[in-house]
C-alpha cells in the first residue's frame, strides 16, 4: 500500500470561489485523492483557507465585522460548499490556526539560526487617517505616464506601467481616500533566497519527471536578470502571524506580522497537525506524513495548483523548508493548471463574473459540474466554459450514455426477470470481446489517473461507458429474450454487473451518482476491477437490486437560456 500526501492550493478567505478556481486546484486534487483511496492506498488529502493579509482586512471592514469574526464566518461558508461539492479533504484547516502560528514562528526562528534572514530598513507610505502603512496597491493617484486618475501604487492598470507609490501624482489612500500620507521608515525581515539559489537549482534539476511548464517557470525565476531575489517576509499589519523567533520575541519587530505568502504554504504542514488535534491523534500520527525522520520517507507528496502559484511552490516554500535545515517533506510532484475562461471572457471574483460555487449548486447537483469541469480541465492550455458545451456534455455523456444504460438494463431486468440478477446462460464471444476491451481501457484509465492526466482519464472513462452501451445495443437482450431467454439472462447479468463496475470506476469523477448506483445494486463492494472478468461476475445470480431513479436529468434548452441570461451580468 502506497502512502500519498495530497495538498490543494489553499483558497483565499475573501469570498466564495468561482468554478475556475475550483478546477484549478481543489477539484482535480479531489479526483486524485478519491482514485488513490479507491485503489486501496493510504491518502492524506489536505486543504485550508488562506486567511491573512490586507484583502481579508478590507473585506471584513466592508462586511462591518472584526476580521477574525469575518474569517471564521467565511471559513464556515467555504467548508460547507466544499463538502457539498464532494471535496473529500481529510482536513480543511485554517491558516489563522494556532498550529500554523506556532509552526510559522518556528520556521522563521530556524531560518534565522541558519543565517538566512536579514533585516532591511525601508521607506513606506503611512496613512495618518487610516492609522496604518499602506501596501503599494492600496495607494491610488494619477499616472505620471498616461494621466489615468485611478492608477495604483504598484502599476497603472490603464497603460500597464510599473510604478512606485512615490511616482503617483496626488496620491491618496485607496481605503479611505485620505491624502494625509507620509513616507515613514520601517524595518522588515527578508528571506535570503539568493543565498539558496544553487541549492534550489540543484533540487529543481533533480526533478526530471516534472512538466516543462513547471520547471521552466522555476528556472526563469532562478536565472532571469539578477537571479533569485531575497524576499520580504514581514508586513506592517495587524492581521497575521505575529513576528517571533520560535517562541522568543524578535527585537525591533514588535507589532509586525509575517507576510501572508510566508505563512500560507506552511499551513499545508500545520493543517496535518490540525487534523491530528481535531481527531484525537498524536503528533506522531501527523509527523509520519511530513517528517522524513519520522516515517515520511516513503510518502509521495503531490501538490495541485493554478499556474500563477507555481513560483511560490517551486521556490519560496521549498526555500523555507530547505533553509530550516530540518527534515520536512518536499514536494515530489506538482500538477499545475492553466485558466478556465467564462463564455468569451474571464471569470472574475472582483467583478463577480461567471458562475460561483454556491450558485452552481443552486441550479444543479455537484456531479454535473464535477463531470464537465474535470472532462474539460485546462491542462495543456486555457479552456472555456460555455452553456452550450455544458448542456451538450451533460446530456450526452451523463444522461444519454451512462444514465440511459443504467435505466435500460435495470428496467428490462425488472420486467422480464424481476428485481434480482438472473441466472442461466453463459458469456459467449460477444461478452469476451467486451471483457477484452474493458480490460484494455481500465488499464489505460489507471495509467492516466496515475499520471494525473485529467482529461485523458475522463475520455477513457467515457469510452468505458460507451463500450457498455454498444454492447447492450448489439446484444439486444430484449430481442434475444424471445428466442433464447437463457442467453438474455446472461446478457442482463453482465449488464447489471457493469453498473457496479461503472460505479467503482466513476466514483472519483461523480461520487454521488456512483453511490446511488451502488445502492441500487444493493452492494457495498467497491473493490477495484483488477480483472474485468471477475468484476463482471461479482454480483451473483439471485442478488437483489432496485431500479434507481433517473441518475442524470437532461438540461433543456429553456434552462440553458435561462441560466445564460441569469449569469450574464455580475453578482451582487
Ligand atoms: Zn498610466
Amino acid at each position: 500500500m502506497a502512502r500519498i500526501l495530497i495538498t490543494s492550493a489553499i483558497p483565499y478567505i475573501n469570498g466564495i470561489k468561482h468554478l475556475g478556481n475550483l478546477i484549478g486546484s481543489q477539484l482535480p486534487a479531489d479526483l486524485y485523492a478519491r482514485y488513490q483511496r479507491g485503489r486501496g492506498n493510504e491518502v492524506m488529502f489536505l486543504c485550508a483557507t488562506d486567511e491573512h493579509g490586507t484583502p481579508a482586512e478590507l473585506a471584513a471592514a466592508k462586511a462591518g465585522k472584526p476580521v477574525a469574526e469575518y474569517c471564521a464566518d467565511m471559513y464556515a461558508v467555504q467548508a460547507d460548499i466544499a463538502k457539498r461539492f464532494g471535496l473529500s479533504f481529510d482536513h480543511f484547516g485554517r491558516s489563522s490556526s494556532e498550529q500554523n502560528r506556532h509552526l510559522t514562528q518556528h520556521f522563521a526562528g530556524k531560518l534565522d539560526e541558519a543565517g538566512l534572514i536579514r533585516e532591511v530598513s525601508e521607506k513606506q507610505v503611512y496613512s495618518n487617517a487610516d492609522g496604518r502603512f499602506l501596501p503599494d496597491r492600496y495607494i491610488e493617484g494619477t499616472c505620471p505616464n498616461c494621466g489615468y486618475d485611478h492608477a495604483r501604487g504598484d502599476q497603472c492598470e490603464n497603460c500597464t506601467k510599473q510604478l512606485d507609490p512615490t511616482d503617483l501624482i496626488e496620491p491618496r489612500s485607496a481605503i479611505s481616500g485620505s491624502t494625509d500620507l507620509e513616507v515613514r521608515e520601517t524595518k522588515h525581515l527578508y528571506l535570503r533566497q539568493s543565498a539558496m539559489k544553487d541549492q534550489l537549482d540543484a533540487w529543481i534539476d533533480s526533478k526530471t519527471d516534472w512538466p516543462i511548464l513547471t520547471t521552466s517557470i522555476a528556472k526563469k525565476w532562478l536565472h532571469d536578470g539578477d537571479g533569485l531575489q531575497d524576499r520580504g517576509i514581514t508586513r506592517d499589519l495587524d492581521w497575521g502571524v505575529p513576528v517571533k523567533k520560535g517562541d522568543q520575541d524578535w527585537p525591533g519587530m514588535e507589532g509586525k506580522v509575517f507576510y501572508v505568502w510566508f505563512d500560507a504554504p506552511i499551513e499545508y504542514i500545520a493543517c496535518a497537525k490540525e487534523w491530528a488535534d481535531a481527531n484525537g491523534k498524536t503528533d506522531a500520527d501527523w509527523e509520519r506524513w511530513w517528517r522524513t525522520d519520522k516515517g515520511a520517507d516513503d510518502v509521495r507528496y503531490v501538490q495541485f495548483m493554478g499556474k500563477d502559484n507555481v513560483p511560490f511552490h517551486t521556490l519560496s516554500f521549498p526555500a523555507t523548508i530547505l533553509g530550516s535545515g530540518e527534515p520536512w517533506k518536499l514536494v515530489d510532484h506538482l500538477k499545475s493548471f492553466n485558466y478556465l475562461n467564462y463564455d468569451g471572457g474571464q471569470f472574475s471574483t472582483s467583478q463577480g463574473r461567471g458562475v460561483f460555487m454556491d450558485q452552481a449548486l443552486e441550479i444543479l447537483p455537484a456531479d454535473y459540474w464535477r463531470w464537465w469541469l474535470l472532462s474539460h480541465a485546462p491542462e495543456s492550455s486555457d479552456s472555456e466554459f460555455t452553456w452550450e458545451n455544458f448542456q451538450q456534455s451533460v446530456n450526452k455523456d451523463l444522461a444519454d450514455v451512462l444514465g440511459n444504460f443504467v435505466s435500460r438494463i435495470t428496467k428490462f431486468c425488472r420486467s422480464k426477470f424481476g428485481e434480482a440478477v438472473p441466472e442461466g446462460g453463459e458469456f459467449g464471444a460477444r461478452e469476451q470481446e467486451l471483457i477484452a476491451e474493458l480490460t484494455r481501457r481500465i488499464r489505460a484509465y489507471e495509467e492516466h489517473m496515475e499520471s494525473m492526466e485529467v482529461r485523458k482519464s475522463a475520455q477513457e472513462l467515457r469510452a468505458i461507458w460507451v463500450a457498455g452501451n454498444e454492447y447492450l445495443q448489439s446484444a439486444a437482450p430484449w430481442s434475444t429474450f424471445k428466442e433464447d431467454p437463457e442467453q438474455a439472462a446472461a446478457q442482463v447479468r453482465l449488464g447489471l454487473n457493469l453498473i457496479r463496475l461503472y460505479a467503482v470506476l466513476s466514483a472519483p469523477f461523480i461520487p454521488d451518482a456512483s453511490a446511488r448506483m451502488l445502492s441500487a445494486m444493493n452492494t457495498l463492494d467497491t473493490g477495484w476491477p483488477d480483472s474485468a472478468d471477475a468484476a463482471l461476475n461479482a454480483l451473483p445470480a439471485g442478488h437483489g437490486f432496485a431500479v434507481p431513479d433517473v441518475l442524470f436529468a437532461k438540461i433543456t434548452d429553456e434552462q440553458r437560456e435561462d441560466w445564460q441570461t441569469r449569469f450574464a451580468g455580475t453578482r451582487d
